[in-house]
Formats: structure tokens, sequence, C-alpha cells
């Protein structure tokens, strides 16, 4: 299995684990949890997916899925704040 694989494997393991928390939103195009706005795929003009996957619709690469990983468990974080909060 190839480092991208690997990684990609990871991210969806986390999202799911954290899906369903607040302000939590999946973005169907990455598999990936995110915050805020969401964006339209240019592909079929509907789909809304996160904004890194809207900057990055064409090009995926080890970096900005390693860089994925780190943001996932940022959001983890606050949204397991955010739920203490209340
Ligand atoms: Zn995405």
């Amino acid at each position: 299995m190839d480092k991208t694989t690997t990684l990609k494997k990871q991210i969806k393991q986390k999202t799911e684990s954290i899906v369903g928390l607040p302000m939590i939103r999946l973005c169907p195009r990455c598999h990936k949890g995110y915050m805020g706005y969401s964006d339209i795929s240019k592909r079929d003009n509907k789909t809304e997916i996160c904004p890194s996957c809207k900057q990055e619709e064409d090009f995926i690469d080890v970096e900005m899925l390693e860089k994925t990983l780190l943001e996932i468990q940022f959001l983890t974080i606050l949204a397991i704040n955010e739920k203490i909060k209340r």
C-alpha cells in the first residue's frame, strides 16, 4: 500500500470518528471533516466540497493529505471543546 492510500485511509477513519460532533461537515470528495463554508465543485456545479478541494480540485499530493490529517486532529479538539461548553 503506498503512502497516499495509507493517508487516505487514516483520514477516512478519523473523519468517521468525528462526524456527528458539532460544527463538522463531511466533504464528499476527500471524505475529510471541515468547518465553515462549503464550496461548489466545478466538476458538476452542485456537489458541496470543502475549500481545500476547491483549490486543489485536480491535485492531491501527500503533503496535502498529511496537512489534512493535522487539520482533522485540530477540528476534533475544537469540536470536543465546543461539546464540553454546552
Ligand atoms: Zn474536500
